[in-house]
């Protein structure tokens, strides 16, 4: 079996979106002054699909959602050569041979995106040539279904979001993610009001339920401090990527601080990276995303790594490249999961691309043991509401 051809295209939504909304999720370009709404930057609209064809017809499909128009350029220019015409089955050399290829300007980031894509791609097809899941090749089936956690949250009005949690407690979930609305820039009074949404939260869920709490890196270290020790009431199961990715040794440091486990990664790459995480204690759950971090070929390595240093893995964003290695190592116990709503953030667009993302039941999503490969499909539904950028 050899890799026949290679495409990569940017679907870019034109569709309907829930508009912009202050203070609704905290994050790094908070800490900038600027002229613009920073919510503007948190907002991910379009997603680049990777489609690998085989001699002897297999697709397989990847896909890439960090700079999409970025890793579509990093695909058809450096990373398609090197895989054309190749045995899918030597992913590990494939991978090499394109991480290295890279080296020089790559290593993080939108390159290791992009490699993510083709590496998807790669497994996707390994799958369907032996009518296995993805997951079958990995280490099969570690837990009866997954359990995921409800993550959405996102600071509104304090009665809207508490109408949310009821609403999905009402279905099942027994975990849920808030996002913070507030950070160094709001003052005491912001404080405050982070303060008051959690505690909105818990007033619904109580406390026979998890509470995981999301920065995205819309804190510094100084804020962070003066945040955990309020927050131990609380109880959180985790407090998630405070201060930017490159702050190791703030995570460090924060991880330290209280009884609450700091998380990260899901802006972290490679092995390398989690092994400088992992050394330093930096995070108590690691949560890379399998298309950012490397793909499977590496994901499958850091679920090693983290195994061994007793750390669970609990990949960021749910959707099957993650879900799969989830469900095939004991090093992680549960998976995010975005439920799907019209497009807001951009995440969402999986749901609107893609058919076979598994739905949430009572908290659990199952993966089908004869449905091989990633398990998806291209969704034909919405389409025209797509510009498609070939
Ligand atoms: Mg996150």
């Amino acid at each position: 079996m050899k890799i026949k051809s290679v495409r990569a295209r940017v679907f870019e939504w034109k569709g309907k979106t829930v508009p912009p909304q202050g203070n609704f999720c905290s994050n790094a370009m908070d800490l900038v002054y600027s002229n613009t709404e920073s919510m503007s930057t948190f907002r991910f609209h379009s997603w680049t699909v990777v489609e690998m064809e085989t001699d002897d017809g297999i697709i397989g499909l990847g896909n890439v959602a960090l700079a999409p128009s970025i890793a579509k350029a990093i695909i058809d220019q450096y990373l398609t050569p090197l895989v054309l015409g190749q045995d899918p089955w030597d992913y590990e050399y494939l991978w090499q041979r394109m991480y290295r290829a890279t080296h020089a300007w790559g290593r993080k980031g939108v390159t290791m995106a992009a490699i993510s894509a083709i590496d998807l791609a790669i497994w996707d097809i390994l799958g369907k040539s032996v009518n296995k899941p993805v997951f079958k090749l990995l280490g099969g089936r570690t837990k009866e279904k997954i359990p995921v956690y409800y993550s959405k949250l996102y600071r509104t009005n304090l009665e809207d979001m508490q109408a949310e949690a009821q609403k999905y407690m009402d279905e099942g979930f027994t975990m849920f993610k808030s996002r913070f609305g507030y950070g160094p820039a709001h003052g005491t009074k912001g404080v405050a009001e982070n303060l008051k949404a959690v505690a909105a939260i818990r007033e619904v869920i109580g406390y026979d339920n998890d509470l995981m709490l999301e920065c995205y890196m819309g804190w510094n270290l100084e804020y962070t401090k003066r945040m955990l020790p309020k927050l131990e009431r609380f109880e959180p199961r985790w407090v998630e990527e405070p201060v930017i990715a490159d702050d190791i040794d703030g995570y460090a440091e924060l991880n330290q601080l209280t009884s609450i486990p700091i998380s990260g990664g899901e802006h972290e790459f490679s092995l390398y990276g989690f092994k400088q995480l992992l050394d330093k204690k930096a995070v108590s759950v690691v949560q890379y995303d399998t298309n950012r971090v490397g793909g499977i070929t590496a994901a499958h390595k850091i679920n090693a790594l983290c195994e061994a240093y007793s750390v669970p893995v609990i990949p960021h964003a749910g959707q099957m490249h993650n879900y799969h290695l989830t469900m095939s190592t004991l090093a992680s116990p549960m998976s995010e999961y975005f439920p799907m709503f019209d497009v807001e953030v951009g995440n969402e667009l999986f749901y609107y691309i893609f058919d076979g993302e598994p739905v949430a039941e009572n908290g659990f999503v199952q993966l089908d043991d004869h449905k091989p490969g990633l398990g998806l499909s291209m969704k034909t539904e919405f389409l025209d509401q797509f510009n498609i950028i070939e």
